[in-house]
C-alpha cells in the first residue's frame, strides 16, 4: 500500500513537470478579425491616473468592440495582493476598469510586484469566479485561430529578485527548484512555438527583452528567452516593468518589442539610447495599446491618458506562404 502511494506520488509528479501549458479558446469575430486592448503595470487604486487611463481604454475598447484585455503584469502594486480577500482587487480592478466595452476577458500575467504578494491568491479560481473577467495565471497559451497568444511567466529568470531581494519579500511557491522551472518553461514555450499553425504568434511577459527605459533589456530573458523566440519567427513581444509606451522594431530578429507599461506611475525620467532605425515610440507617460488583427493585417496604435494617438504602427503578410 505505501509503496503504491509512493509510486502514485512519482508519477504525479512526473506528470507535473512536463505538464504543457494550459490552453483557452478565444473565439474571434464572424469575419475572423480580432481586437484587444493591451496595458500594464496598473493597479494603484485609481491614483497616478490609473482611473483616467481606464477610461479612455473604455473608450477606445467601445470603438474597436476588442475582444479581451491583456495585462502584462505588475497588477498590483506595491506588493501584489496579501489575500483572496485583499480589497485592492476591487479597489485597483473590478472599481477601476468599469466601462462595458472592458466587461471582457482579461488575459493576466504576473510582474515582480505581484510576486511580492500572495501570489496563489492572483491565480485563485475564487477571484476568477468573483469577477468573472480575470484570468492570472503563471504561463499559458490563448488560441485564438487567427492569432496564437503565449503567455509567459517572466519574473523567475530575474537572478536579482533572488540573490538582492533586499527588503523584499518573494512569494517563490510553486517556482523551487528554480533552474528545473525555468528549463521546463522553456522546453514548453518552444514546443508550443514550434507545434503552432497560427498566422500571428504573440508571447507576453512582464519583463523587458528590449527597452531604453529604466530597466533596459533583462540580460536573462535575452539569453535564454529571446533565441527560442527567434527560432521560431514569433512576430511580437509584448510586455510591461518600464513604466512607459514604447516600440522597438528589430532589425536583426524582425521581431516587433511593445512596451505598455503606462497603465498608472510613469514619467520616470529615464531614456537611453537606441538605435534611431529601430526605435520607433518612446512616451515616457501613461498610456495604452491597441491590436487590430486579421488574417493578413496587423495595426498597432498606442494612446496617452487623453485617448491622443501617440504612434501607429502596421504590417501585413501574404495570405499563403508563396511557393
Ligand atoms: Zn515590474
Amino acid at each position: 500500500m505505501g509503496l503504491l502511494v509512493f509510486i502514485d506520488t512519482i508519477a504525479l509528479c512526473l506528470v507535473v513537470s512536463s505538464a504543457l501549458l494550459q490552453r483557452f479558446e478565444e473565439a474571434p469575430k464572424p469575419d475572423g478579425s480580432l481586437s484587444f486592448l493591451v496595458i500594464g503595470d496598473w493597479g494603484r487604486k485609481g491614483a497616478y491616473n490609473q482611473s483616467q487611463v481606464a477610461f479612455q481604454m473604455g473608450v477606445i475598447g467601445k470603438q474597436l468592440n476588442i475582444d479581451f484585455v491583456i495585462s502584462t503584469g505588475d497588477n498590483f502594486y506595491d506588493n501584489g495582493l496579501t489575500g483572496i480577500d485583499d480589497p485592492a482587487f476591487d479597489d485597483s480592478f473590478t472599481k477601476i476598469y468599469t466601462s462595458s466595452s472592458l466587461h471582457k476577458q482579461w488575459y493576466s500575467v504576473l510582474g515582480n510586484h505581484d510576486y511580492r504578494g500572495d501570489v496563489e491568491a492572483q491565480l485563485s479560481p475564487v477571484l476568477r469566479n468573483y469577477d468573472k473577467r480575470w484570468l492570472c495565471l503563471r504561463s499559458f497559451i490563448v488560441n485564438a485561430e487567427v492569432a496564437e497568444f503565449f503567455f509567459v511567466d517572466t519574473t523567475p529568470f530575474v537572478d536579482k529578485y533572488f540573490t538582492e531581494p533586499g527588503d523584499h519579500v518573494y512569494d517563490w511557491r510553486g517556482i523551487h527548484p528554480r533552474k528545473k522551472y525555468i528549463s521546463n518553461l522553456l522546453k514548453d514555450v518552444d514546443l508550443a512555438l514550434r507545434e503552432s499553425n497560427a498566422k500571428w504568434k504573440i508571447v507576453v511577459g512582464h519583463h523587458t527583452i528590449r527597452s531604453a527605459g529604466q530597466h533596459g533589456n533583462t540580460a536573462e530573458l535575452v539569453n535564454q528567452l529571446l533565441p527560442i523566440l527567434q527560432a521560431n519567427n514569433i512576430d511580437m513581444f509584448i510586455n510591461g516593468h518600464d513604466h512607459c509606451l514604447q516600440h522597438i522594431s528589430s532589425i536583426e530578429s524582425g521581431i516587433q518589442f511593445f512596451t505598455s507599461g503606462g497603465g498608472s506611475k510613469a514619467w520616470r525620467g529615464v531614456v537611453n539610447k537606441w538605435k534611431e532605425e529601430e526605435m520607433k515610440l518612446y512616451y515616457d507617460g501613461q498610456g495604452f495599446m491597441s491590436v487590430q488583427l486579421t488574417q493578413t493585417e496587423i495595426d498597432i496604435v498606442f494612446y496617452d491618458v487623453f485617448g491622443h494617438v501617440l504612434h501607429k504602427w502596421n504590417t501585413s503578410k501574404q495570405l499563403h506562404r508563396p511557393s
